[in-house]
C-alpha cells in the first residue's frame, strides 16, 4: 500500500477513537455503519474495514453491553430527574406523571447513543487483550 509510510506515525488517541466510534485495535475504521442519529444508523460492521478485526468477539459477546448501557440509562435517568428537581419540578405526587414523560424521552432519545456507546466501551475498556495497534493493516 502507498499510504503505509503514512500512517506508520500517526497516532490516533483513545478519546478521539472512542468518540468517533472506530475499531478498538486499529483506531482507523469505523466500527458503524451509519451516524449515531440517522436513517442508517446503529448498524455495526461485522469486521473492521481497516484492519478486518471482527467486532463480536465470539458469540453473545454483545449481550454484556447490555448492562453497559442500562448503566448509562441508569445515570441518564438519575442525571435528568435531578436537573428537573433543580429547575423547579418538585417531587410529589402531582407531578409523577411528568416525571414518568421525562424519564420516557430521555430512555428515548438516548437509546442510540446508548446502544452505540456501550458497543464501544465494552470494546475499549471491558474487553482483555485488544489493544490499539496502530500499524496494523490488513
Ligand atoms: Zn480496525
Amino acid at each position: 500500500m502507498e499510504t503505509n509510510h503514512k500512517t506508520k506515525d500517526l497516532h490516533i488517541s483513545q478519546w478521539s477513537a472512542v468518540v468517533n466510534a472506530k475499531c478498538p485495535r486499529c483506531r482507523i475504521g469505523n466500527a458503524f455503519q451509519g451516524p449515531t442519529y440517522g436513517f442508517k444508523s446503529n448498524k455495526m460492521n461485522e469486521f473492521c474495514p481497516h484492519c478486518n478485526l471482527k467486532f463480536e468477539r465470539e458469540p453473545g459477546y454483545f449481550y454484556v453491553a447490555m448492562f453497559v448501557s442500562y448503566a448509562f440509562n441508569v445515570a441518564q435517568m438519575i442525571t435528568v430527574s435531578v436537573a428537573a428537581y433543580i429547575f423547579g419540578l418538585k417531587l410529589d405526587y402531582d407531578n409523577l406523571w411528568y416525571f414518568i414523560l421525562i424519564l420516557s424521552l430521555t430512555t428515548l432519545l438516548f437509546s442510540p447513543f446508548n446502544y452505540r456507546y456501550s458497543r464501544i466501551a465494552l470494546l475499549f475498556w471491558l474487553s482483555p487483550g485488544l489493544n490499539y495497534e496502530p500499524n496494523r493493516n490488513k
